[in-house]
């Protein structure tokens, strides 16, 4: 199974995949847990071009493209013909969200490199967490040195949450939203309904 995790920066993702990966181990699972960008030796090198230097909207979308494309074909496929359940800390929904919604890089532009590098593929299940810009940025500045996207404004935050929401309605059986202004065990149970059928 292919479980992406998404959501603005804050939205606690996190604390929350770490959980979710005792649980599917103790259930008997293999899991293997990675992120994007990044997962690769490759995608990390990938990722700290992207956290650190300024570029063109396309030059963000393409590399976050590229690192996929190592990731896809190095971790996750094989991990999933292994019989794996990959949770991913972010996938394509992201760069959808944060280069389309965020930056405005043109929605086309976007689909002709998901179908390139995905061919097809999507995750079995998505869980995307939702939380106010509000909420999610007195959490961030709480808690550690911002990189160049945390740094951005309320709005580019505003308009990647948007964009969030516009990919779940285009996707409703695959992206559940979940509730995480809410307290832990809320956010868990809200996880497992939105797992339920492929976890029977
Ligand atoms: O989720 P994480 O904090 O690890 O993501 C690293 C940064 O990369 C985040 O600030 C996120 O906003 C950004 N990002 C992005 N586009 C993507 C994936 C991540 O702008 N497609």
């Amino acid at each position: 199974r292919f479980i992406t995790v998404e959501g603005i920066d804050g939205a606690g993702k996190s604390s929350h995949i770490e959980w979710l990966r005792n649980y599917l181990t103790q259930a008997g699972h293999a899991v293997v847990v990675t992120r994007e960008p990044g997962g690769t030796p490759l995608g990390e090198s990938l990722r700290t071009l992207l956290l650190n230097e300024p570029m063109s909207p396309e030059t963000e979308m393409m590399l976050m493209f590229a690192a996929r494309a190592e990731h896809l074909s190095s971790v996750i496929c094989p991990a999933l013909a292994q019989g794996a359940w990959v949770i991913s800390d972010r996938f394509s929904d992201a760069t959808y969200a944060y280069q389309v919604g965020g930056r405005g890089v043109a929605e086309r532009k976007f689909a002709a490199l998901e179908d390139w590098v995905q061919e097809g593929l999507q995750p079995d299940r998505t869980l995307l967490f939702d939380v106010s810009v509000a909420t999610a940025q007195a959490r961030l500045h709480d808690t550690r040195i911002l990189d160049r996207f945390e740094r951005e404004a309320s709005d580019f935050h505003q308009r990647v949450r948007e964009a969030y929401h516009q990919r779940a309605a285009q996707y409703p059986e695959r992206i559940r939203l979940i509730a995480s202004d809410v307290p832990m065990d809320d956010v868990r149970a809200q996880i497992l309904v939105a797992l339920s059928d492929l976890l029977a």
